[in-house]
């Protein structure tokens, strides 16, 4: 399957070092040259592009017994508890979780995750390289330009050490949210990743409490997380409307991924096409914390190409993008398999800014590839049962950039 709803019987593809030559018949494949061939020999393996996990915090992996079970209190008491959890933690619990959380991607077929690192993470030197690919975005918290915009030569150093050729790991800006940057803040961010061509993600738009904020300066937000972190003296005025109209009214968002968006409302959707935001979507992580659940069908009326994230296991019980897209047929039994595993894959990729690379098997495009067992005796699975039923067990293969990486 090159991309979702093509399919090819008895397919192959032919792979030069990290890169895809061709994508056909096993047949058409030239046999005159000393390849290696690797078959996949379980009948029914449907060779696929790798999942691409357009938004987790893998270094939160070890954090979910030390953190609130999700649901349990309320959503900004949650956040201020993962605070205090990520304050007391040793750095070496977050490196245990970028490994973990590497490996439960590779194990459920995601090949490429973009993932949110705090600025102490993002340069520790100990890290271990990547084995999947990655965009690391570089989270950014605070409210005063000055000082945050220092932590952007964070990048110029992780730059210097990627060797000469195209590296798996690439680097981003995460501006939190609109509540937890300041807005000039937030702006100079967006136009430093432009003159850097990076990549910018941003949560907005997950809660009630944020809209509350953004409108009255009311609600948990105000009340209890910025007296936590001590930011009284940085309360904005209140706008009178939520942050996503504040955000659209001042110009400040555009070219960017939109994390969560379960308050959006379609009249703020729809201005996305002209503005080039990408929504990714975290469905379950939503459901557990009690926030509300984006509008995933006016999403892709306005095709605006939805991607998928897990978010991290402190709000979610797997990093699988099986389960997400699983849930989002329980959800939203109207969405088609094809354009949820749209969304898993092409989608995700536009998300990370890798669509010229990564998202579907072509010439050309980067060897990042999964076999999976498939279990309907017809020759071309269907798509609505490949969904349901792919577990861990049925991921059969993973190649990254030519090298396999499971077998
Ligand atoms: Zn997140």
């Amino acid at each position: 399957m090159p991309y979702p709803g093509k399919l090819i019987a008895n397919g192959a593809v032919f792979i030069e070092d990290n890169r895809i030559i061709q994508v056909s018949r096993q047949s058409e494949i030239p046999t005159e040259n000393d390849y290696d061939i690797i078959r996949v020999s379980q009948e029914n393996c449907l060779l696929m592009p790798g999942l691409v996990n357009a938004h987790c915090h893998l270094e939160l992996t070890e954090f979910a017994d030390l953190c609130p079970v999700p649901g349990t209190v309320d959503f900004i008491d949650w956040i201020i508890s993962v605070i205090a959890v990520k304050r007391a933690t040793p750095t070496e619990t977050f490196r245990t979780g970028l490994a973990t959380g590497q490996q439960l991607l590779l194990e459920s077929g995601t090949t490429c995750v973009g993932d949110l690192r705090s600025p102490e993470i993002f340069q520790s030197p100990g890290i271990s390289p990547s084995i999947l690919r990655a965009v690391h975005f570089l989270e950014i918290i605070g409210q005063d330009p000055r000082k945050q915009l220092q932590l952007l030569e964070l990048l110029a150093d992780k730059a210097s050490i990627v060797p000469g050729k195209k590296p798996l790991i690439q680097s981003g800006i995460a501006p939190h949210s609109p509540y937890t940057v300041s807005l000039p803040l937030l702006k100079q961010l967006i136009i430093e990743a432009e003159k850097r061509k990076l990549p910018v993600t941003i949560h907005i738009g997950e809660s009630v409490a944020e809209i509350r904020f953004f409108r009255d300066v009311q609600g948990p937000i105000a009340e209890k997380l910025y007296p936590y972190v001590g930011w009284q003296r940085f309360i904005p005025p209140a706008y009178g409307r939520d942050s996503l109209d504040v955000l659209l009214e001042k110009q400040i968002i555009h070219k960017l991924s939109a994390v969560h968006l379960g308050t959006a409302r379609k009249d703020q959707l729809r201005q996305f096409v002209q503005l080039s935001i990408k929504p990714i979507i975290c469905l379950r992580s939503n459901q557990t914390l009690g926030n509300p659940l984006p509008d995933l069908p006016a999403i892709l009326d306005y095709n605006l190409s939805p991607s998928l994230g897990t978010d991290s296991l402190t709000s979610v019980n797997s990093l699988s993008l099986w389960d997400e897209m699983r849930f989002i047929t329980r959800v939203f039994p109207s969405i088609p398999a094809i354009s949820i595993l749209t969304m898993a894959t092409i989608n995700g990729a536009a998300a990370l800014g890798l669509e010229n690379s990564i998202g579907k098997l072509e010439a050309g495009y980067e060897a990042d590839l999964i076999a999976v067992q498939i279990k309907s005796p017809q020759r071309f699975p269907d798509l609505d049962e490949l969904i349901k039923n792919t577990g861990n067990q049925d991921i059969k293969l993973v190649m990254v950039g030519g090298g396999i990486v499971r077998l």
